[in-house]
Formats: structure tokens, C-alpha cells, sequence
């Protein structure tokens, strides 16, 4: 087995005496696409937010990406850079165009030229389909079209990790399979990807692997279909239960 890319040990994290994560132990292989589903409140968010220390955890865990420790100090600039994230709600900078918040980040953090930026965020901006909505404001695009500039954006920074909490939760239900679309044409470019969804279907057509939580703490794990077909913890059965009989 080569060296996981992202590494987790013993990862506990609290909110006050709140504890969201109760002792996480997992290793995600370059380039494979988890999914992590589970009820609300059952610490996914949290999870994958502690990858990029985007919340702080509890010491004694250990977290790595790509061998870094991530920790606060000057690695994690470099932990940042191979991390990107896309998040429920977009977070592009309203105040600039789709073009210049693609450009952003790799002329900041990885010092390309104007040029190059433009040249990449282009490609990327084809990629995901939106090449003609390049000069717009994100307040001028549909939600789906606004999530694709967010995995653009994510994608510039040549990212090894993807991480994805909820992507298409907000997005109107017409909107969710043009962004699922550009998610599954990721899986398989070699990017690693950790997706949390509601999306049974994607998670089963798209996963190598399933990770179901609760009470902050990883239940059940295995391929799609097994955990689909034939989930083997009550709680795994009745999440699943609840879920794909609505
Ligand atoms: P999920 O993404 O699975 O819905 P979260 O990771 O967002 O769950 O949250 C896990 C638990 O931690 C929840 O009970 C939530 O209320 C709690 N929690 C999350 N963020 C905070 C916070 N900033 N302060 C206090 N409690 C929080
Ligand atoms: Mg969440």
C-alpha cells in the first residue's frame, strides 16, 4: 500500500463539552473518491473542515495530507495548497468576475503570471461548462452555474485533495445533476475526493468507498454496495431506512 494522502488518527474534536468527532481513524488512498454520508449533526462538516484545520481539534490527533502535518505554523500554507474545498453556499468573492475569482488564488499562492492564471481558469472554466459566463459576477449566474466557478476555483490551485461538504444541497433541484455531472467527469482524474452528500445515487455510482457516521464517529465503512445493499450496523440500516424510502 503506498502512503495514504490524507491520514487521520485518533481525531477527536469539541465544542465546548460538546464532543462532534470521537476518535476518527481513517486513510484515504490518492485518488480515491469517498463519500461520507450520515445523519445531520453526526459530525461530517466537522471532519472534513479539520483536513484543512478550517476548525481546530483536539491535540493528540493527528491529521496529514500528503505527509504534512497539518497544524497551525508554516506548514499549513502547503497543506492549503493541496486542499481545496467547495462548500454548500459557494463563498465565490461576489465583487469580482467568474474569471477573476478562477485567476485568484494561483497568482496569489502559487505566484503564476496574470497570463498563465487566465490561461488555466479559461481551460478550467470549460471544463466545467461555463466558459461563457467568464465575465459575469457570481450574482449573475443560477446556483448550479455558481457551483461550477466553486470546483474551477477549487481545481486552479491543482488541489491533490478535493473536499466537498454538501455541494448541491442549496441548489434547486433542476441544478443538482449539472453539477453532480462535473463531480463524477473529477472521479477518476487522479484528484483525491472526499464528498459529504445526501446523494445515494452519486455516492453508489461514483464512491470507491462509504464512510456513514454518527455521533461523531465513522459507524460503518466499505464499498458502495455493500453499504448499500447490505449495511451491516443497525444504525448504518436504519440512516439508509430513512433516507431512500422518502
Ligand atoms: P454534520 O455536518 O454531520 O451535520 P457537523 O459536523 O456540522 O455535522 O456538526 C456536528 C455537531 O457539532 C453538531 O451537533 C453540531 O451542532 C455541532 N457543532 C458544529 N459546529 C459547531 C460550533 N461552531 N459550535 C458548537 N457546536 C457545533
Ligand atoms: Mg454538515
Amino acid at each position: 500500500m503506498p502512503d495514504p494522502v490524507i491520514r487521520i488518527r485518533n481525531l477527536h474534536k469539541t465544542y465546548g463539552t460538546f464532543t462532534a468527532l470521537n476518535g476518527i481513524d481513517l486513510d484515504i488512498a490518492e485518488g480515491e473518491v469517498v463519500c461520507v454520508i450520515g445523519p445531520s449533526g453526526s459530525g461530517k462538516s466537522t471532519l472534513i473542515r479539520c483536513i484543512n484545520l478550517l476548525e481546530d481539534f483536539t491535540p493528540g490527533s493527528e491529521v496529514s495530507v500528503d505527509g504534512i502535518p497539518v497544524a497551525r505554523g508554516r506548514a499549513l500554507d502547503r497543506v492549503r495548497a493541496e486542499v481545496g474545498m467547495v462548500f454548500q453556499s459557494f463563498n465565490l468573492f461576489p465583487h469580482m468576475t467568474v474569471l477573476r475569482n478562477v485567476m485568484l488564488a494561483p497568482m496569489r499562492v502559487r505566484r503564476l503570471s496574470a497570463r498563465e492564471a487566465e490561461a488555466r481558469a479559461r481551460t478550467l472554466l470549460a471544463r466545467v461548462g461555463i466558459e461563457a459566463q467568464a465575465d459575469k459576477y457570481p450574482g449573475q449566474l443560477s446556483g448550479g452555474q455558481q457551483q461550477r466557478v466553486a470546483i474551477a476555483r477549487a481545481l486552479a490551485m491543482e488541489p491533490k485533495v478535493l473536499l466537498f461538504d454538501e455541494p448541491t444541497s442549496a441548489l434547486d433541484p433542476e441544478m443538482v445533476g449539472e453539477v453532480l455531472d462535473v463531480m463524477k467527469a473529477l472521479a477518476g482524474t487522479g484528484v483525491t475526493m472526499v464528498v459529504v452528500t445526501h446523494e445515494m445515487g452519486f455516492a453508489r455510482q461514483v464512491a470507491d468507498r462509504v464512510i456513514f457516521m454518527d455521533g461523531g464517529q465513522i459507524v460503518e465503512t466499505g464499498p458502495p454496495d455493500r453499504i448499500f445493499d447490505a449495511p451491516q450496523e443497525p444504525r448504518t440500516r436504519n440512516f439508509l431506512g430513512a433516507v431512500l424510502n422518502h
